[in-house]
């Protein structure tokens, strides 16, 4: 089925200022894609929409809710629903890191870091999939991380490396599901990305010492991500699905 020419893609987790998601959601707008953003921060999801329906004249609608909590976001996408052109394309963004040595992880953190970045991710497919298969077209994409491919050794330890490989599987089993209904699934497993989801910790030093490890010596930005992004939910993607797509500057090569 070929794309409707005024196609929506919801992105989870695209509110922080600094964050992969913004970036990503300007990237995509700037190449016709209306967008939906839905946010713990339902404030600032509401501004980023804001801000890119004026800088790129596309529509754009903002919600918030814990991804981790599936009523508010099948919530969420109702009310985006509502006010947006046919949902094409979702990009599961949306996470926390998790800097504790695995001896000191309590069950609350294990929970905490599972619900967020691994049941967030299905709840949101889910949702966004049963309204892809009324029209027999879909795009999925998720952020897994190097760190559930090299075993951690960025920033985040078990837990998010954990969550992280298990988004792999997932979307593997979930692409040879619903392939038959056109719809992809597919993963970007990003090396250290210059964002602010390390806390502060991500000294102009650290970066240096990150970049050093890769065969490209620098750390990544928020755009090299949007990029591989803006190709996996394109129209012309259509015969890739269950990949993970390494943008890590080479830290992990297989
Ligand atoms: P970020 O902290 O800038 O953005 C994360 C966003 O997720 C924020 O807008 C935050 O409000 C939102 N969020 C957090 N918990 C949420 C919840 N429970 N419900 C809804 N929204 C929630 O981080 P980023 O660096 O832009 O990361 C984006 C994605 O890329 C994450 O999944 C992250 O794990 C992954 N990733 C990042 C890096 C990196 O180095 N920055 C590397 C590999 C993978």
């Amino acid at each position: 089925t070929a794309f409707p020419a005024s196609r929506t893609v919801i992105l989870t987790g695209a509110a922080s200022p600094r964050g992969i998601g913004r970036a990503s959601a300007h990237y995509l707008a700037e190449r016709g894609w209306s967008i939906g953003i839905i946010d713990l921060d339902a404030e600032a999801a509401k501004r980023v929409a804001e801000e890119i329906a004026l800088e790129h004249g596309v529509a754009a609608a903002g919600a918030g809710a814990n991804v981790a909590d599936e009523d508010q976001v099948r919530a969420a996408f109702d009310e985006l629903e509502g006010s947006l052109p046919q949902i094409v394309a979702l990009v599961n963004l949306a996470g926390v890191s998790s800097p504790v040595p695995y001896l000191e992880v309590t069950a609350e953190e294990w929970n905490r870091v599972l619900d967020i970045n691994l049941n967030g991710v299905h709840y949101a497919t889910r949702r966004a999939v049963e309204s892809m298969v009324k029209h027999g077209v879909g795009r999925v994409v998720s952020l897994s991380s190097v760190s559930a491919q090299r075993g951690g050794g960025t920033y985040s330890k078990t837990p998010y490396s954990a969550a992280k490989a298990g988004i792999i599987g997932f979307s593997r089993s979930v692409a040879r599901e619903l392939g038959q209904q056109g719809i992809t699934v597919n993963v970007i497993s990003p090396g250290p990305i210059d964002t602010d989801i390390m806390g502060g910790t991500l000294t102009e030093e650290r970066k240096e010492k990150m970049a050093a490890d890769g065969v490209l010596p620098r750390i990544g930005s928020p755009r090299d991500i949007a990029a591989a992004i803006n190709y996996l939910i394109s129209e012309d993607a259509g015969f890739v699905t269950g990949q993970t797509l390494n943008v890590d500057g080479g830290l992990y090569m297989h």
